[in-house]
């Protein structure tokens, strides 16, 4: 793919850029990784903002493009409500889980290896199982301290491109695009969650960060699970 950046660029993008050009940008972004890509671009979709704009954005490159959810049995209510209508209006998605038996509380106790079991492990599958030569995501740089030095494209496994579209896009950026569409978004947005993930593990947060809420009082505070981390080719012992 082309038109891959340095870090630096990237910075220079998140407010140099207008929301026209960004949206612009990610067209671009998908339409030539599927222009190489075809069938083995997937589009991973974790129910929150900013999966529900690249799953758009995709559909407007291609209507029948694939897509996979990884759930975990710690979901709250209403994003297992939310992901059943997405299923239902989206065949294409294909959900992925983890059954593995598990200690009650490892969310508190090793949330790393709880990430690794219920979150990290279905992603894997869901590559393998699709055949994915490329997967899609709605990371983004602005949303958090961990999430500031990615780029548009990432080869952190060989073998397996990954497609950050809207690297580059603020938090407001996306629910003008959520609106300008009228997407459907999970409720939790309107309790006030900014981000969203297992129950246990989410709080609705003050503060400029975004992702504040995940994982508060232990030591992954405001961090990442580790699909964005971790191989996804190669097992990973935590
Ligand atoms: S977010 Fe919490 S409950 Fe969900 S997999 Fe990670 S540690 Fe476990």
């Amino acid at each position: 793919m082309s038109a891959a950046v340095e870090k630096e660029d990237i910075k220079s993008l998140v407010d140099g850029l207008n929301f026209r050009q960004k949206v612009d940008r990610s067209l671009g972004l998908i339409r030539e990784a599927h222009e190489e890509f075809g069938d083995r671009l997937v589009v991973a979709n974790s129910l929150g903002k900013d999966s529900i704009v690249v799953w758009h954005l995709a559909k407007r490159i291609r209507a029948g493009i694939r897509g996979f959810i990884v759930t975990t049995r710690f979901k709250p209510r209403e994003t297992v409500t939310f992901m059943n209508d997405m299923c239902k209006r989206y065949p294409e998605l294909e959900v992925f889980q983890s059954d593995e038996a598990i200690p009650e509380r490892l969310y508190e106790d090793n949330p790393d290896l709880c990430c690794e079991l219920l979150k990290v492990q279905p992603t894997r599958r869901a590559i393998k199982e699709m055949n994915a030569a490329c997967w899609v995501t709605g990371l983004r740089c602005t949303e958090g301290r961990t999430r500031t030095d990615f780029l548009e494209i990432e080869e952190r496994d060989v073998g397996l491109l990954k497609l950050n579209p809207i690297l580059i896009w603020h938090e407001r950026e996306v629910w003008e695009y959520l609106a300008l569409h009228q997407a459907p978004v999970n409720p939790l947005y309107a309790k006030g969650y900014r981000s969203l993930g297992c129950g246990p593990c989410t709080r609705i947060a003050s503060g400029p960060e975004e992702r504040a809420g995940r994982w508060i009082g232990t030591s992954k505070c405001g961090g990442e699970c580790g699909i964005h981390t971790r191989s996804l080719k190669v097992d990973y012992q935590i």
